[in-house]
This record gives C-alpha cells, structure tokens and sequence, in this order.
C-alpha cells in the first residue's frame, strides 16, 4: 500500500492547481452569475490540457492514465467549482466512460476522440419525470424497427441538456418488464425529432445546464445501441466510476472550503486576536480536515482498487455515501466559522453550502448508497419493492 501520490500523478495535480487559479476562478464567476455551462473556448483548453481523458486510452485521443489520476485533476478544478469542472467529471467519469466501457468500436472510435479534445461533451439521461430512483421503471421506448430504432419518451434532469453534442441515453429496447427491457443508445442533439426543455434552476452547481429532453419520433441507426436490452447491471457497473466522480465533486467542495475556512480564520480579528486562536475554531478546523482526508482516502482507495477495470459496488458505495455526508458537514463548519461573512455572497463558502448539497442526491442517493453497503455485507439483494 502507497499513500503517496506518485510523480505523474504530483504534476497532474499542479497543472491542474495551475489550471484553475489562472482560467477557472473567473470561469465560474461566470457560471454562477449567469447559469451558462463552461463556454466551448475552455473545454478546448481542457482538452488541450489532457483534462478530458485523463483516464481515456490513447487510441482514442485520452492520456491513458489511471483512475486515481483522472479524479486528482477533477478535485482540483471542483474545489473552485463543480460546474466549471463538469466537462471533466462526464468525460473522466461520467458517460463517456460507458461508451469506452460497453460501447461498440466504431461509437468509440467517432465520439471518444472528440470528447477528449474538447471538441464536444457527451451528457446522460436516465432519469424522467415519474422515474428517479426506480430507475428501471424508466419508461422511454426505443423500438428496434429493422436497422433502425425509433424513441419516444421524456428525459428529465439531464445535466448538460442542449448544451452536449452527444447524449447516452437509457432506454427500453425491449418489451420486457423492469431492468430485462432496458438498455442504452448513444445519439446526437441535432437528431430530428429530439427538443430540449429550458434550463432547470437550482439552489447550486449553477451552470449545468440541466433540463428536459423531448424525443418523438426519433430515429438512430441500430448500431447505436451501447448496451442491449437486459444490460443494466453493465451499466450500472460503469456508472460506479460516475459516483466516484460525484464523490470527487464533493471532496473538491469540501477541500476547497477548508482552504478558505483556515485562510479566513488567520485573518479575522476578534477580542484583539485572529479567531483561529480560539480552541472552538480549531476545533471546526480540525473536524473539517479529518472528513476532507477521509473522504480522499476512500475514494482514492476505491479506484485505485479498480485499475484494471471498474470500481466495485462496495467501494463506490462506500465512498459515495461518507462524502456526500461528510461534505455538508464541512461546509456547515466552514460558513458558521466566517460568521456573517461567510453567509455572505462576496465570499465563496455560501456558493459552497448550495453546491454541497446535490452530490447526496444524484447518482443514487446516500441512503440508496447505504442500501448497497449492506446488501453487499450480507451477500444478497434487497428488492425496493
Ligand atoms: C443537479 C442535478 C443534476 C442531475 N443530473 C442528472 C443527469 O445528468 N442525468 C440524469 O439522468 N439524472 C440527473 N439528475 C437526477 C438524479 O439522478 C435524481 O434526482 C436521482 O436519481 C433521485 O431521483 P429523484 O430526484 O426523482 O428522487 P426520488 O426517487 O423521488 O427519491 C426522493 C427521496 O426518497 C427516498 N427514497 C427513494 N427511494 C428510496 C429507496 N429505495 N430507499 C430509501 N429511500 C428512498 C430518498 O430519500 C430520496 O432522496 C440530476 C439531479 C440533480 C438535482
């Protein structure tokens, strides 16, 4: 076992570090004040930067190096900000990771290298407007109609909706109930028949751009299928790799509070002397730190564990669940000790507070998380029904 981080992995890091102090701060200003997702000039440059397929093999176009890798620059450009860094969770973590995972050669071969220069983003959409957490009562239908599959159906929540060029998207490919029917296709945004709903607004990671899909009618080639009907326990394989990106996202905010808590309470004067002098303050200070280095930890961990493939349900599990908890704890230490300030909207750990809370909700929730834990202890499933 090697905690330390090894020399590549030490200058992704810094180039990362580099990256979002230099580019990424005032990229997110934007975000935050106008909810537009990272323009396309600074995907490029993340792409430019490797950023994009960290984790990606060089055959189609990434850096071809680890997991572990890939999650240091995503913690990085996230303690600025997770919306600035979105395009690198989807890429690193998120959908093109089932495409490179499950999907046919010549899908990888087109898309991948696009994704990994920044030339475009691909988003997912499972969720829809009846089907969250039940996933697999998903009802979108794609009609498989000789070489051709026909899909109508309403996405909901799509992060990157209108804004991502490509789009896995979770369907029912065949006429069978439950997780025997779904699968996944891959399509493209100027497909006709696909409408984008108007930007969601949420309390925080403004600049997502999440809304409504809407499919009539829309025909893709049947070689787009990425997983076939009866496929999801694939997928949902990939999209371990998707909760140790959320995870990230919430180390990153986490992180990135600490640094701003222990800076402020250094300079804040009280009773004549800095507040970091008062043993409650350090006391905060020093909880905050202990979840950030656990939270790094596991999820360090888990992928490290899964180099060679996919991280496994428990590690994700494990890892998902204390961060998406842990990360509300720290920025809850983070804005009680900057007082008034740190409610305020000139400092960034009320932008902090909002962006903390999704992570336990998206990507499976923290009790679903908890659900796994268990039923991976036991050995067996257990039905939600
Ligand atoms: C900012 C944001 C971005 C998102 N991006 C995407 C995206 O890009 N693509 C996409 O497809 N989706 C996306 N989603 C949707 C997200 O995946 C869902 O919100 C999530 O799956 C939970 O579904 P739900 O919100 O419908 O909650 P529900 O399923 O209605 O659950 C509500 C609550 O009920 C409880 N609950 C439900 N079922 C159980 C159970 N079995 N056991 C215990 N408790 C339970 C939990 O407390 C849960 O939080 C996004 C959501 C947000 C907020």
């Amino acid at each position: 076992m090697d905690f330390q981080l090894n020399e590549q992995q030490r200058e992704f890091q810094q180039t990362a570090r580099r990256f979002a102090r230099d580019v990424l701060v005032d990229v997110a200003k934007d975000c935050e004040r106008t909810s537009a997702p990272v323009p396309d000039e600074v995907r490029r440059q993340m792409g430019d930067l490797g950023f994009l397929g960290v984790n990606i093999p060089e055959e189609y176009g990434g850096l071809g190096a680890g997991k572990v890798d890939a999650l240091i620059v995503l913690e990085e450009l996230a303690k600025v900000s997770p919306a600035a860094a979105f395009p690198v969770f989807e890429a690193n973590c998120g959908p093109a990771q089932t495409l490179l995972y499950h999907g046919p050669e010549h899908l990888k071969t087109r898309v991948l290298p696009r994704v990994c220069s920044g030339e475009m983003m691909v988003s997912v959409a499972m969720s829809e407007p009846d089907t969250g957490t039940a996933m697999t009562d998903l009802s979108t239908r794609a009609e498989i109609r000789g070489d051709r599959i026909v899909i109508n159906g309403v996405k909901r929540w799509c992060s990157g909706a209108g804004h991502a060029r490509g789009y896995v998207l979770y369907c029912r490919l065949a006429d069978r109930p439950g997780a025997a029917g779904i699968g996944a296709v891959y399509l493209e945004k100027d497909t006709p028949g696909l409408s984008f709903g108007k930007p969601e607004t949420f309390m925080g990671v403004r600049g997502f751009h999440n809304a409504e899909i809407h499919l009539e009618n829309v025909e893709i080639p049947v070689e787009n299928i990425i997983v076939p009907a009866g496929g999801v326990r694939d997928l949902m394989r990939s999209f371990n790799m998707e909760r140790l990106g959320n995870a990230t996202c919430a180390l990153g905010i986490a992180a990135g509070a600490l640094d701003v808590a222990l800076d402020y309470t250094q300079q804040r004067i009280q009773f004549g002397k800095p507040i970091v002098e008062f043993q409650a303050v350090q006391l905060r200070l020093a909880d905050m730190k202990v979840d950030v280095e656990a939270m790094r930890l596991l999820i360090h961990r888990a992928a490290q564990a899964a180099e060679d493939g996919l991280p496994s349900l428990m590690d994700t599990s494990v890892a998902k669940s204390f961060a998406n908890e842990a990360v509300r704890r720290v920025v809850a230490h983070g804005i009680q000790v900057m007082g008034a300030n740190g409610y305020h909207t000139d400092y960034p750990m009320e932008q902090k507070v909002r962006d903390s809370w999704v992570w336990g909700i998206g990507g499976g929730h923290i009790d679903l998380q908890k659900v796994n834990i268990t039923s991976e202890m036991v050995g067996r499933r257990f039905s939600q029904r």
